[in-house]
C-alpha cells in the first residue's frame, strides 16, 4: 500500500503541472500492478481516455503473470509445447529477444523462475537457497523461445515474466491512441513509464520527476528533466524491495548471478523522443532494466555504441546523479545538496 501510495504522489507530481484546457479529460486506474494516471487534451479526449482504459486492462488480461487466463500463464505452463497466442504477445517476444542479444544478456524475459525464487511474483520474499538459484539459472536463455507465425513455445522448464517490458508497451499504445484521436497534449505515467504528449498548454516544456531512490516512501526528487514528444522510463531498485538481516534485495535480477542486480546504481531513467521507432516506449523499458543490471560503465558504453538514440540519468549509491548531454540542458536538479550532479556523453 505504501508503495501504491508513493507511486501515486509521483504520478501526481509528474502530472500536476499540467493546465486547464476546455476538452480535458483525465482518470486514475491501478492496472499492470502499478497505478496508472492518464490526462488528455483534445476534441475527442473522452473517447480517447475510454478506449485507453480498454486498451490497458486488455493488455493486462493477456500478459498478467497471476491471472490464469492470461496469455502468459498459458505459456508458462505449457511445459514447453506450443501455444497460439495473439499478435501483441508474439511482437513482446520477438522485442524481448532483441533486446537480450542487445544487453548481452542483461535484459532476459525469462528470469522468471529465478525471481520466482525470490517471492517477487507471490509476495512471500525469501532469500533462495543457493542450490535453487543455480537450478534456477539453468533455465534461463530467451534464446529458446520458438515463435512462428501465431505460436509460441518455451523451452522445456522455462517461464517469462514481462514485467520489465510491458509498461513501455502499454506507453507506445498510448502514444498511437493520442495519434489517433488528435490528442496534441496530455500526458501517461505507468508506475515508472512516462508518456508525454505535447508541451503545457503555455508552451512550456512538461517537468517529468526523477525519484530520490533514497526516500521512496516520498515524493522526494533528485531533479526534474523538461520534456515534449517524449518517453521517460525509470527502473529502480527502490521500487520493490524486502529487507532480510539486515540486507536489502530488490526486484531486479541480474541473469548473469541470479541475484538482485548489483551494479552500484539506485536508478536508471532512459529518456527518448516519442518517435524514434515505431516502440520507443518499449526501448524505454527494456533498456532502462538492463541498464540498471550493467551498471554505471557499462550503460554509459553501451549507450555511445549501441546505435539507438536515447539519453539517461544515472543515480548511483555514491550519491552522484549523471545526466548525458543529449538532456542536461532541460535537467532541473533538486534544490537540496545531497547529490553531486554530472553531465557525460
Ligand atoms: P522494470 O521495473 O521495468 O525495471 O522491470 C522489473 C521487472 O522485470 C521485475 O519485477 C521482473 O518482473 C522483471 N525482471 C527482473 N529482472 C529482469 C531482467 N534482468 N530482465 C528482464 N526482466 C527482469
Ligand atoms: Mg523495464
Amino acid at each position: 500500500m505504501k508503495r501504491i501510495t508513493a507511486m501515486l504522489l509521483a504520478v501526481l507530481l509528474a502530472v500536476s503541472v499540467a493546465g486547464c484546457g476546455a476538452k480535458s479529460a483525465e482518470e486514475q486506474l491501478i492496472a499492470m500492478d502499478t497505478v496508472i494516471a492518464l490526462r488528455m487534451e483534445g476534441a475527442q479526449a473522452k473517447q480517447a481516455l475510454q478506449e485507453a482504459t480498454q486498451q490497458i486492462y486488455d493488455l493486462e488480461a493477456l500478459l498478467s503473470r497471476t491471472r490464469e487466463s492470461s496469455e502468459v500463464t498459458r505459456l508458462n505452463e505449457a511445459g514447453g509445447e506450443r501455444v497460439e497466442v495473439s499478435a501483441p504477445v508474439t511482437q513482446l517476444l520477438r522485442w524481448a529477444e532483441d533486446y537480450r542479444r542487445l544487453t548481452d544478456g542483461a535484459f532476459d524475459i525469462t528470469v522468471a523462475p529465478v525471481c520466482d525464487a525470490w517471492g517477487f511474483t507471490d509476495e512471500e520474499r525469501q532469500v533462495p537457497a543457493a542450490d535453487v538459484l543455480r537450478e534456477r539459472l539453468a533455465l534461463v536463455g530467451s534464446q529458446r523461445i520458438r515463435l512462428d507465425g501465431s505460436g509460441a513455445a518455451l523451452g522445456e522448464g522455462q517461464q517469462i515474466d514481462l514485467g520489465g517490458i510491458a509498461k513501455g508497451y502499454a506507453s507506445d499504445l498510448m502514444r498511437d491512441l493520442f495519434e489517433t484521436y488528435e490528442i496534441r497534449r496530455g500526458t501517461v505515467s505507468l508506475g515508472g513509464n512516462v508518456y508525454v504528449r505535447g508541451t503545457k498548454e503555455d508552451g512550456s516544456l512538461w517537468m517529468v520527476g526523477v525519484q530520490d531512490p533514497k526516500q521512496p516512501e516520498s515524493s522526494a526528487l533528485v531533479g526534474m528533466v523538461g520534456l515534449c514528444d517524449a518517453f521517460a522510463v525509470t527502473s529502480g531498485g527502490y521500487q520493490r524491495y524486502f529487507e532480510q538481516d539486515g540486507k536489502v534485495y530488490h526486484h531486479i535480477i541480474d541473469p548473469a548471478t541470479g541475484y538482485p542486480a548489483n551494479s552500484g546504481l539506485t536508478s536508471v531513467t532512459v529518456v527518448a523522443d516519442a518517435d524514434s521507432g515505431e516502440a520507443a516506449g518499449t526501448m524505454c523499458d527494456a533498456l532502462s532494466t538492463a541498464l540498471f543490471v550493467m551498471g554505471e560503465e557499462r550503460a554509459l558504453a553501451f549507450r555511445r555504441e549501441c546505435g539507438l538514440a536515447f539519453e539517461l540519468i544515472l543515480v548511483t549509491e555514491d550519491d552522484r546523479v549523471i545526466v548525458t548531454d543529449g538532456i542536461a540542458e532541460h535537467f532541473v536538479p533538486s534544490q537540496e545538496e545531497v547529490y553531486a550532479y554530472e553531465t557525460t556523453s
